[in-house]
């Protein structure tokens, strides 16, 4: 049977670390990878977790099934962080599961399960999001809400998505840091939104995959619990994996807000069938060992001071990289106010193609720098090759 399949492209971006790797010239440029990098190009594993870790490994005397929730001390500790004190706790259930592309899948599934058919995913969006929702059957539908050039929220572009929308579609929404443009909505975008998402009766599927490296870990779920607080229902996918630098760990969880106590029971059931269904149980290790930070008021505390100085690095990259202004065809300016990681560039894959083979700058084909791929002194080559694809 496995004649009939047809071969699946490759990631273009695994593609793209390949080639940066073989690339022998001493000053190229990764900007194409999805983690965290420090200073010196690494990704480091944060003081707090690997002490947790630690304590995890010399006080675990069992290894014994925890159940499809997984680590329910993990997911109430997260609770206050997305959800603040003030949701009601009987509107909401929650349980872990393997990183915040597993949140998503179930999240997906069990919109689908419940009838959901359509999800409206403004684009760009991440390369996933539409690969995971049609494998749990759902139909994107793309919509434009974006304004490239002026990199920022194109707010009648979206109203006019939703207002087009039927009840009972699901909106994708991200909590903040988009990836890959770095735009979020402003206070007031996000009070917007939720109202019309409230008005056409959607359900908001939040992915919040970045928390603390924009504003703030409260900051950073303003949006989210402003349109939580305006809907029945909803979901929540969650990862840890970048907050807590937990990547391989697979460390996420998914929430569900419903009306009432009734029917949170029943979507809980739901979610834990279809966990059940798809892994079982999620891997154990790294929600242990958020749990055993967060549990801790030293070692929470040493886990915001590093996720402190995560943020205050893209921050300062940002700005290093607005100060530049106006480079060539580019205006670096305003990614002063861009949140998190990524930046779209608006640059023409020949243009990309250039950038690469001139001035060994690796950037992903649709133009989203990881901004934290910048070493020091980086960011004036950046400049200066701009400069130059302007003359080219
Ligand atoms: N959502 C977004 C927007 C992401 O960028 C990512 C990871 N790149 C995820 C979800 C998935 O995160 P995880 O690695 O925890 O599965």
């Amino acid at each position: 049977p496995f004649r009939s399949l047809v071969a699946q492209p490759a990631d273009s971006l695994l593609r793209l670390i390949g080639a940066f790797r073989a690339d022998p010239r001493a000053h190229k440029i990764d900007l194409g990878v999805g983690v965290f990098r420090d200073d010196h190009g690494h990704t480091p594993v944060m003081q707090a977790v690997k002490q947790a870790e630690m304590r995890l490994i010399a006080t675990q005397d069992s290894k014994a099934y925890l159940g499809p929730e997984g680590d329910k001390g993990f997911v109430a500790l997260l609770e206050p962080l997305v959800f603040g004190r003030g949701f009601p706790a009987e509107r909401r259930c929650g349980l872990q599961t393997p990183g915040g592309t597993g949140a998503l899948r179930l999240g997906a599934e069990l919109l689908a399960k419940a009838g959901v058919r359509r999800i409206l995913v403004g684009q760009p969006s991440w390369a996933n999001h539409a690969p995971v929702f049609a494998a749990a059957g759902i139909v994107v539908v793309p919509h434009a809400m974006f304004d490239m050039g002026a990199q920022r929220i194109d707010l009648p572009a979206l109203r006019a998505a939703i207002g087009q929308a039927e009840a009972g579609d699901a909106i994708l929404l991200h909590g903040c840091c988009h990836n890959p443009t770095g735009i979020d909505p402003t206070a007031e975008e996000w009070r917007a939104i939720a109202d019309a998402v409230a008005d056409s009766r959607l359900v908001p599927f939040i992915d919040l995959a970045y928390q603390g490296l924009g504003d703030g870990m409260e900051a950073d779920a303003a949006g989210t619990r402003m349109v939580l607080d305006a809907v029945p229902f909803a979901v929540v996918a969650y990862s840890c994996d970048k907050n807590f630098g937990l990547y391989r760990e697979r460390t996420g969880a998914l929430w569900a807000t419903t009306p009432e106590p009734q029917a949170r029971d029943i979507v809980l059931s739901n979610l834990l069938a279809l966990a059940r269904a798809n892994w079982s149980m999620p891997p154990d290790h790294g929600a242990a060992a958020v749990r055993i930070v967060l549990e801790n008021e030293q070692l929470a505390a040493d886990w915001r001071g590093e996720l402190d100085a995560l943020r205050t690095r893209l921050q300062g990259l940002r700005g290093e990289l607005a100060a530049l202004g106006q480079v060539g065809s580019v205006d670096l300016a305003p990614l002063a106010q861009g949140k998190g990681m990524f930046a779209t560039l608006p640059l023409t894959p020949a243009q990309i193609e250039w950038l690469r083979a001139t001035h060994g700058i690796y950037m992903a084909g649709s133009g989203r720098i990881n901004i934290a791929g910048f070493a020091p002194g980086d960011i004036a080559r950046f400049g200066e090759a701009l400069v130059d694809l302007g003359r080219a």
